[in-house]
């Protein structure tokens, strides 16, 4: 018997507030952009199986995970979209990814090699009448350094990943690369850098002139994560890989903001009347200035609450901002009430939210990562498995 969820603490996951940041995304790409949703570190820690069962409905082409196994566990569910692993395949996967049917990402001949080797084991056992020949994709690195076919070595390369992909009976599907800079100020400077080495590397051939895909479609290009989706919508034409943009993180410095998703909440387990004078937390950081308030929330950085929020972030109680005070503990949180009370101490058992909106007040994602010296992918994907993940679609 599991215990009730809302016991403790919990991520409090808004699925309308997904599809609406999904439809944000679709009406900025347009009908034709194939759409790559990130789910990913499950689904930016978020639940990957809840996410794609909530985006299905609105017919993204594919979702993108970095493993193997995020890939298997969304075929187990179900899931018949393509799925590509967008990070390097570690060697020895192969045939695993190609059994649970994954798209996988090439950077090197010798890779590509490896995969058609797999494609001719598994196709070996399969039944040639229901066979689609394998697709795979292939990432340029533009700028980002750390994957893909170095775009000036690409020319030259390329008609020769061409026909070992022909002579293994593959299919080139779609081509890729990814920005490293598109969230920053001034970034459409670097996309389009980073977007002409492409094309440019690609022989300056239009899309079309590129091999043929799978079941005759035309081969494309997906480059734009969220903030190139935002920054230079023409870049994500024919497809892109929207991630943090549908889990409510801003995108970048001065684009669209999306509806919040994620709200992280915890329940009062001790109130103390705190003494001038009396301490709180490992190495006694706060000292009570007059008479406080502390309320102790069962919520800590064993939950990923950032430690470094200690004596630093806020949370919200009944609609009203409280300081966190003193180290935060693996499982343990105070927070000094004095602005939230109006005369009514706090009880054991009230809602404390550390992350997202209560009633007037609340703590952002944005916010939240300043706070701990890092970024909102960080916080999101930090959340230990300890919080149980409640999806209350509101409508
Ligand atoms: C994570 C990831 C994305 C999504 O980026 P966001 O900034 O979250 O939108 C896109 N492409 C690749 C290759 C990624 O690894």
């Amino acid at each position: 018997m599991s215990t009730d969820p809302r016991s403790r603490a919990w991520l409090e996951v808004d699925a309308s507030a997904l599809r609406a940041n999904f439809l944000a995304v679709r009406s900025v790409v347009g009908e034709k952009s194939r759409i790559l949703a990130m789910v990913k570190a499950d689904g930016y820690g978020l639940g990957a199986l809840e996410t794609v069962r909530t985006l299905e409905p609105l017919g993204p082409w594919g979702y993108g995970v970095a493993t193997v196994d995020e890939g298997a566990r969304l075929r187990r569910a179900g899931i018949r979209r393509p799925v590509v692993l967008v990070s390097p395949l570690p060697a020895g996967q192969e045939v695993a990814a190609r059994t649970e049917d994954l798209t996988v990402t090439i950077s090197n001949l010798q890779a590509l090699e490896r995969l058609l080797k797999a494609f001719a084991e598994v196709s070996a056992e399969a039944d040639p009448s229901t066979m689609v020949l394998p697709a795979f994709h292939l990432e340029v690195d533009t700028g980002m350094g750390r994957a893909g076919v170095p775009w000036r070595d690409l020319p030259v390369l390329l008609p020769r990943f061409q026909d070992l992909a022909q002579q293994g009976g593959a299919v080139l599907e779609a081509c890729f690369t990814h920005f490293h800079s598109a969230d920053e100020k001034g970034g459409e400077e670097s996309v389009e850098l980073q977007w002409n080495r492409l094309t440019q590397a690609l022989g300056g051939l239009s899309l079309n002139d590129l091999p043929h895909g799978r079941k005759g479609d035309e081969p494309w290009i997906h480059a734009a994560n969220s903030a190139a989706i935002f920054r230079s919508p023409g870049v994500a034409a024919h497809g892109c890989r929207p991630g943090i943009f549908l889990f409510g993180g801003c995108p970048g410095w001065n684009l669209p903001v999306p509806r919040p998703v994620a709200s992280l909440r915890a329940r009062i387990v001790r109130v103390q009347k705190a003494l001038p004078g009396s301490t709180v937390g490992y190495g006694a950081t706060h000292r009570a200035q007059g008479e406080e308030w502390w309320a102790t929330v069962g919520v800590g950085y064993g939950d990923g609450l950032p430690r470094l929020l200690s004596n630093r972030g806020e949370a919200v109680l009944r609609g009203v901002r409280v300081p966190i005070v003193g180290r935060i503990s693996m499982d343990l949180t105070v927070v000094e009430c004095s602005s939230a009370m109006g005369g009514d101490p706090p009880r054991v058992g009230e809602v404390v939210t550390f992350l997202g909106q209560d009633g007037a007040a609340g703590v952002s994602l944005e916010e939240m990562a300043e706070w701990a010296n890092t970024i909102h992918y960080e916080i999101l994907t930090g959340f230990s498995p300890r919080l149980p993940r409640i999806w209350n679609a509101t409508d």
